[in-house]
């Protein structure tokens, strides 16, 4: 009789535990299980490029009034997402936010923008993307070395677009679309985990003297892609920037298309 009570009691908690978790779900609360999107740069690349756990990719844009991208080039980041990725679904949403007035902009004065103006968090099935187009440069820029944009967590880029704006003002070539694509598609690929930033090397590519960058001739991945005039000089060259078969490879290996 005893041995008995002592059973149905551990079944009875069970059941309360089996009870709990089903109501958490209910709430819309993130089990604990999904990856989440404070984690460090390279840390989802292999989330974001297979469907394993994440079916769906969304990009939450936000931008102060007046630097709101070209749509076409949030075109091109969503074709290059579904061209390297195995995402059933990839969306983007934009959305003007407050001017933040701290500019030049430290990584981490970007993390406080971030953490003010961010509503869109990883879920069951989606896997989701901020990108802050910046009203200011970087604090890190020094002489005429201007900093286009920065990947700084797994899910989190920012995109220097006052300084893109005052790069392509008054030039006939470049244009802003090619210059905002091709820095949107380089920031990217460093969560994608590029190059060897949390996507293991399959080839000897990787630049010893720029972290996550690539050595491949014209390769999207090249250090220079993330400077005013690095970029300038690649986009002379006439095509914006692709990856190379090294960064595809690298891509393929860690379940990427
Ligand atoms: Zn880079
Ligand atoms: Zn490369």
């Amino acid at each position: 009789m005893k041995k008995i009570s002592v059973f149905s009691l551990l079944f009875t908690l069970l059941f309360i535990v089996g009870c709990s978790k089903d109501d958490s779900k209910d709430n819309g609360d993130s089990p604990s299980s999904i990856p989440g999107n404070n984690l460090n740069l390279g840390a989802s690349a292999e989330d974001l490029l297979g469907n394993d756990i994440f079916q769906n990719l969304e990009v939450e844009v936000v931008y102060p009034d007046g630097f709101q991208p070209q749509a076409q080039s949030l075109e091109n980041l969503k074709s290059f997402i579904q061209a390297r990725t195995f995402k059933t679904k990839v969306s983007i949403t934009q959305r003007e936010i407050p001017a933040p007035n701290s500019a030049p902009f430290s990584i981490e004065e970007i993390r406080e923008i971030e953490e003010n103006n961010r509503t869109a968090f990883n879920d069951e099935t989606t896997i989701k993307i901020f990108v802050f187009f910046a009203n200011g440069n970087s604090a890190n820029d020094e002489g005429n070395q201007f900093t286009l944009g920065t990947a700084y967590q797994n899910t989190s880029a920012v995109i220097y677009q006052k300084t893109i704006q005052e790069t392509t003002s008054g030039l006939t070539a470049p244009n802003i679309v090619d210059v905002e694509t091709t820095v949107l598609k380089h920031e990217f690929a460093h969560l994608l985990g590029l190059v060897d930033v949390g996507t293991p090397l399959q080839s000897d590519h990787k630049d010893p003297e720029s972290d996550g960058h690539c050595i491949t001739e014209n390769c999207l991945m090249r250090a220079q892609a993330e400077f005013a005039s690095g970029m300038i000089g690649m986009l002379e060259q006439g095509e914006t920037p692709n990856l190379g078969a090294a960064c595809n490879a690298d891509l393929q290996a860690n379940g990427g298309r």
